[in-house]
């Protein structure tokens, strides 16, 4: 049969009827041991809960089958895939990560792994000229993420992902944004994809994970994931399960959100209030014609900046009924938030934050949109 289309492959993906008992949903496995046969061998291959289980092994596997991958690792939380992709790197290598990458990432960067003799370049990836200038002969990791967070700046993956391979460095795509419902980068030449599966994977803003799927079955992949199950950043049975619950509605979501999301980037483009529109779906967005190149949708997150400063913007945030004010995304309902302040928070002292005063990030979820841009409306006007 035909590679299966992504609407196909989130329904059906890791599934199989369960052999005990012919449940068609695969129930939980909360076992952490498997009983051995007489002569010692593990016939299932379960052998231990840090090892494998039967629902982390049904995610990872339709978690590579929507991006494309040989297989997949699925973690307690993005943050654990990045941090186990950073302890796989060796003590000297370096590595060029994108310069407006989650913020999450970046402080784990430096709280953590600027202690362990390994070397960071941050550097604007849309800037092709200056990725090159970065790397040396140690460059062993090239980190990219677009959409980016929350300027929603657009990074041409293909080329950065040719650079990578001409210097023999491995690059990594975080796909939380644009989802493999929007955009593939394994296909688009990247060698592993890593994803906040909290946000848009589990969809319902009530389940932490992260994943890596890679192309090939590399040393570096292997790597990785032997580091994760010697250190147990696993994802819990209970919680696989709550992500591929979350999967099997992930392109009727996504195709929704998207929809609602280009309504409210127009609605805001034209309002007297709003200052600039950041949404890669814009015709005037810089990155518009690469994001059509790359990408089969432009996603349902947006940023806006509100004419005046933070007051104002802050001022909008507060007037809000429908949209709740709080962090992260890819739930079904929408949210709003004010980046400065939640970036200054987790800042060191003295550290600078790019994010401007007055910008407003928007999640949007699944309400009609007609709901949506009243709800904006009427806080732009208050
Ligand atoms: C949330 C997020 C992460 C981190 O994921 P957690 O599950 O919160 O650890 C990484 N990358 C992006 C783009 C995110 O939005």
């Amino acid at each position: 049969m035909k590679s299966k289309h992504i609407e196909t492959i989130a329904v059906h993906g890791g599934n199989a009827v369960d052999e005990g008992t012919k449940a068609v949903v695969s129930p939980i496995n909360l076992s952490t041991t498997y009983e051995r046969e007489a002569d010692g061998s593990y016939p299932k291959e379960f052998l231990y809960q840090r090892l494998n289980n039967p629902n982390r092994q049904a995610l990872e596997e339709c978690m590579a089958q929507l991006e494309g991958g040989v297989g997949g690792a699925c973690f307690s939380s993005g943050n654990a895939a990045a941090m186990t992709v950073f302890q796989a790197l060796k003590p000297g290598d370096h590595a060029i990560i994108a310069d407006d990458l989650y913020r999450g990432i970046y402080f784990q960067i430096g709280t953590v792994f600027k202690d362990w003799n390994l070397e960071f370049s941050f550097v604007d990836l849309s800037d092709l000229d200056q990725l090159e200038k970065a790397i040396r002969s140690n460059t062993k990791l090239i980190w990219a993420e677009s959409p980016s967070n929350p300027l929603l700046k657009i990074t041409d993956l293909r080329a950065v992902a040719d650079i990578s391979h001409r210097h023999n460095i491995t690059c990594i795509a975080d796909n939380t944004f644009a989802t493999p419902v929007f955009q593939k980068p394994l296909t688009l030449g990247f060698d592993l994809v890593l994803h906040s599966m909290t946000k848009y994977m589990g969809g319902h803003s009530d389940v932490l994970g992260g994943a890596i799927v890679a192309k090939e079955a590399t040393p570096f992949f292997e790597r990785i994931k032997r580091i994760q199950v010697s250190g147990g950043a696993v994802l819990a049975p209970f919680s696989c399960y709550l992500v591929l619950r979350g999967i099997r509605t992930l392109a009727v979501r996504l195709n929704q959100q998207a929809l609602n999301a280009m309504e409210i980037a127009q609605f805001l483009n034209e309002h007297p209030k709003v200052e600039a529109v950041n949404f890669p779906g814009l015709p005037g967005h810089k990155g518009h014609d690469i994001a059509k190149n790359q990408m089969c949708g432009f996603g349902a997150m947006l940023s806006f900046l509100v004419k005046g400063g933070e007051q104002e913007a802050m001022k909008v945030a507060a007037n809000v009924q429908l949209f709740t004010r709080a962090t992260s995304l890819g739930g079904v309902e929408s949210y709003i938030e004010h980046r400065a302040s939640i970036e200054k928070k987790s800042a060191k002292k003295g550290e600078s934050i790019v994010t401007p005063d007055n910008l407003l990030r928007l999640s949007t979820g699944l309400e009609n949109s007609h709901d949506l841009i009243a709800d904006l409306e009427q806080a732009l006007e208050t």
